[in-house]
Parts: structure tokens; sequence; C-alpha cells
């Protein structure tokens, strides 16, 4: 049995990774759940699952909770130094990191730091500390699998050659929903539209996320980190239909592509199961129909987010701290109306121009230019 820890459990990720459980009960067992207020879509979780403890982040709902709605079996706790705890505990194996933005940092360092297999689909914590999570799991033989889809991809397209052959990998990106936009349109969208994803059904920071391209800016980092690649090997190309995950281009000049219909719950199994496969949860891809496949190149100038990721990717240090907290406030300050669409880039741009660069900071020093980018994004005044 694979013990888990779904942290994040009522999002998007911890959805369809409770679904992959559901498939695969013989296999896999929840033993610790954790969200962040949804107590209600926890209880219910835990009604289901039965796990040993079930984590809410947010202290303040201590008084506010109907216990009764939880099993016998469940131990609720509270506050974000639980869910850390729970992520060292010893009758864990994996812990699939679903915590959406730098919030999930601390449990996936503790998960690495304690020798756990880590199904990441948190990419944020990779921005600001790819390099400490990379060099911790390395040191405890902690597995880091990724769940970003994009990353899979590429994790299993990396298997038909050595790391030494790889020339280059492709990141594909659906554009979003304003990929066929002008400037001009894209300027004035509203949350409404930037929130209606074309192909993916994911939670509303992320959703937003993909609309500027800045998830695919993310993307580019997160892979820097985790395949140990320069930045000039990242390379992005529009692919509207999300089929082709993700390439890897090998110095012979073979392409390698995983392809599959779009959904999560194959690149989470896959985290799970490796260096197994399992029968597929998600629907299969029917080669029957016809249908065909685009590809061309992304547009900088109408998506200025992307060249942030490359930028980050290459200086390093404290510029992905930096980026990812200027990006999480902006996008709530953009959700709430406070700021325009390009206003989102803008001023990572500008937060990344101002901060005070560290070539090779320590956790603390990345939490602490965290803190001042929030600042600054909610300061700022368009
Ligand atoms: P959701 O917003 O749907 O879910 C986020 C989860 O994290 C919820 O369980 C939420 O609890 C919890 N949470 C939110 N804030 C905190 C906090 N401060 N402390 C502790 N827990 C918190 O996000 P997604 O599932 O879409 O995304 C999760 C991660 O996976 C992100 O990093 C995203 O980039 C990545 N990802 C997502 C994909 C997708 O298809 N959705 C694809 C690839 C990557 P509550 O419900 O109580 O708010
Ligand atoms: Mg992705």
């Amino acid at each position: 049995m694979n013990k888990l820890a779904i942290l994040g459990a009522t999002g998007s990720i911890g959805t369809s990774s409770l679904d992959v459980v559901r498939a695969h009960r013989d296999r896999l067992e929840v033993v610790a759940v954790s969200a962040h207020r949804d107590w209600r879509k926890l209880a219910k979780i835990c009604r289901e699952f039965s796990p040993r403890v079930a984590i809410l982040a947010e202290e303040s709902l201590r008084d506010e909770v109907d216990t009764s709605q939880f099993p016998q079996e469940t131990e609720l706790q509270f506050g974000a130094e639980a869910i850390t705890q729970t992520a060292r505990a010893s009758d864990i194996d994996t812990v699939i990191a679903a915590i959406v933005g730098a919030a999930g940092l601390a449990s996936s360092y503790a998960a690495v730091d304690t020798g756990k297999r880590l199904a990441i689909a948190n990419k944020e914590t990779l921005v600001v500390a790819g390099p400490i999570i990379v060099e911790r799991a390395r040191q405890t033989g902690a597995e880091l699998l990724p769940v970003d889809s994009e990353h899979s991809a590429i994790f299993q397209a990396m298997q038909a050659g050595s790391a030494q052959e790889v020339s280059k990998i492709i990141l594909t990106s659906s554009g979003g929903p304003f990929r066929e936009k002008s400037q001009e349109e894209i300027a004035v969208v509203t949350p409404e539209e930037a929130l209606q994803h074309p192909t993916w059904e994911m939670g509303q920071k992320i959703t937003i996320d993909s609309a500027t391209m800045m998830n695919k800016a993310l993307e580019i980092i997160e892979a820097r980190w985790l395949f140990n690649l320069q930045s000039d090997q990242i390379e992005v190309v529009i692919h509207q239909q999300s089929f082709v995950h993700s390439m890897v281009e090998f110095i012979d000049g073979s392409v390698i592509a995983q392809m599959s219909p779009p959904d999560m719950r194959l690149p989470i199994q896959y985290a799970l199961s490796y260096p197994h496969r399992w029968i597929a949860v998600a629907a299969k891809a029917d080669f029957k129909k016809t249908f065909s496949l685009d590809f061309s190149p992304p547009d900088f100038e109408r998506f200025p987010a992307l060249k942030l990721g490359f930028d980050v990717a290459s200086q390093g240090g404290t510029t992905g701290a930096v980026l990812n907290a200027c990006n999480e406030v902006a996008v709530s300050r953009f959700l709430r109306r406070e700021l325009s669409f390009y206003d989102i880039a803008r001023l990572c741009r500008e937060l990344l121009d101002r901060h005070n660069f560290i070539r090779k900071p320590t956790i603390e020093e990345l939490m602490a230019q965290d803190k001042w980018a929030r600042k600054e994004t909610n300061l700022w005044k368009p």
C-alpha cells in the first residue's frame, strides 16, 4: 500500500487525486488530507476515505467547524504548521503537493527533507526554491515526481535517452482564452473572461496564470530546476488542442512527445505508479477519429509574462521568489478589479528590476523577498 497525504485535497488537483485513489483502492490509501477553509468539502472527503488526520490551514475556523461532520477515526487539526508536520509523518510514503501558491513550500520541503516521494503539482514551490528543494531531495533520496502535465510529459519522454543526450525540451501551451485576441483587446479583459479556459478546468489562480501565460513562465522555471536544464534549452510552443503535453528533443534530432486527451488524472496517477504504469482512470485517445494537431510559436508581445519566465530561469537566485509572490498578489488584485490584465506582468517586471538580488539565497532570504514583494504589490497603484 502506498500511503498518501493529499495536501490541498479540496482543490482541482486534490479532487482528481482522490479519483485516482478511487480507481486504485488496492494500491493507494489516504492517510492525511488538508484544505485551507473549505471544511465542509474536507469533511465529505473524510467520510469517504477515513484518513487518520485532516487539517484546515485556517486556524480561525476552530470555533466554526461542526466537528460532528468528520468521522470518529479522523483527527481534525488546524494551522499551517500542522500541515508541515503531517508531511513529515512516518506513516506517509507519498505527499501529493496540491496546495496553490508559495503556501505549499513548507510542506513540500518537509516531504523531501524526510525522504518521501513528492508528487508535485504545486509549481510555485519550485519557482521560489527550486535549487534548494532539488538539492535536499538528492541528499535525502526523496523522489520528486512531477504532476504538472507538461513536466510529467517531459519526465516520461526523457526516458527515451540519457540526460546528456537531451538537447532541449519543448513545453506546449494551449495559449489560453486570449490566444486569438489582439493586444488592445487583451488590455481590457475582465476577470470573468480570463477565468474561461479553453481546455482545462482548474483552480482560479492557475486559470488566470494560463490567460496571462504566466503559467508557462512558471513552468519554464519549474522545468529548469526539475530537469537541470539551462534556460536556452527550453522552448515554448502554442498547441491549442492540449493533446501533446510536451516534448523532448535529443541530440540526434529525434523528438519524443507524450500525448493523451487533457485530463490531470493521468499525470497524477503516473507520479504515484512510477516506475510502473497502471490501468487508466482517464479517457484514452481515439485515433479512429480524424483530428489534427497544430503548433505555432508564442507571441512575446501580446504575452509579456512569458519573457519573465525565461529571464528568471536564467538569473535564478531570488528572482523566482519575487516573481511568484508578486504574481500571486497581482492575480488576486486583478480578480478584485484593482489591476488591469497587463498590470500583472508589468508589476512583476518592475519588482524584479527593483529587488535586492541574492545569487544563492537561503530559505529565510527567499521568504524575506516573498514578503517584500507581497507588500510592494499590495501597495502598488496603477
Ligand atoms: P485550487 O485552487 O483548485 O486548490 C487549491 C487547494 O489548496 C485547495 O485545497 C485549497 O483549500 C488549498 N489552499 C489554498 N490556499 C491555501 C493555503 N494558504 N494554505 C493551505 N492550503 C491552501 O488549485 P489547483 O488544484 O488548480 O492547483 C493546485 C496546484 O497545482 C497549483 O500550484 C497549480 O499551479 C498546480 N497545478 C494545477 C493544475 C490543474 O489542473 N488544476 C495543473 C497543473 C498544476 P480550500 O479548498 O479550502 O481553499
Ligand atoms: Mg501545466
